[in-house]
């Protein structure tokens, strides 16, 4: 049986961003890249055996200094199904436009499927208002969306990942920022770790100006080549 390793990827917030990698013993590692503020959101044991996962022990080489920072994972292959579980008509369209914008990346292609058992990512919504925090200055910051990933640690090889927008959060939001973040997400399903403050990409995490740059579109190329 193997053991798979479920991270909790990407907190994507306007303010502060915490991000938690779930170590397989259950403890939790807390990596606050951005801002000291944040949290310890130890989320408990999340590493699963999956009985129908079918082996491949062909470790994926993962390229080194890449403009945009890695998480160290990837696909297998270079075709990526997606499964629409969200019905709200405004995130539906920020996952389609997000997706329209990673296949600039000629390298891999991201498309729809129908049948969710056959989708590699899964493009939902959810409530992340358990995950706002406010630091006690009166200056609340909301999480607008996150991804959760699975993957096989020995290989690198992704196994699954969930890229979940609030719509509450987004509420007053225009179709733009939520394509933005939608895209941040799906960067990190994809394999992309969160950029520094000063580089030019959609993985800066907070306060998103941006959307999917050159240095992102060149470092998920060089991931998957
Ligand atoms: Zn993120």
């Amino acid at each position: 049986m193997r053991r798979y390793f479920l991270v909790l990827l990407s907190v994507f917030m306007v303010g502060i961003v915490s991000q938690s990698v779930i170590a397989d013993d259950g403890s939790s590692l807390p990596t606050n890249y951005f801002n000291q503020d944040a949290g310890d959101k130890s989320t408990g044991d999340f590493s699963i055996d999956d009985p129908n996962e079918t082996p491949s022990n062909k470790k994926i080489a993962i390229p080194r200094d890449t403009p945009t920072p890695l998480e160290g994972v990837r696909w297998q292959k270079k075709t990526i199904w997606i499964y629409m579980r969200t019905s709200d008509p405004r995130l539906k369209s920020a996952f389609q436009n997000a997706v329209k914008n990673w296949n600039k990346v000629k390298e891999i292609k991201i498309k729809w499927t129908k049948d969710e058992d056959k989708a590699n990512i899964i493009a939902a919504d959810g409530d992340l208002s358990a995950n706002n925090t406010n630091n006690g200055v009166g200056y609340q910051t909301a999480q607008l969306g996150e991804t959760k990933t699975e993957y096989n640690p020995d290989t690198h090889e992704l196994h699954k990942a969930t890229s979940i927008l609030d719509p509450y959060q987004l509420d007053y939001t225009n179709p733009n920022f939520r394509s933005e973040v939608a895209q941040h997400e799906l960067g990190h399903a994809l394999g992309l770790a969160h950029a520094p403050e000063y580089e030019h990409s959609v993985m800066v995490p907070r306060n998103i100006r941006t959307g999917i740059t050159k240095n992102d579109r060149k470092s998920i190329h060089l991931l998957y080549q």
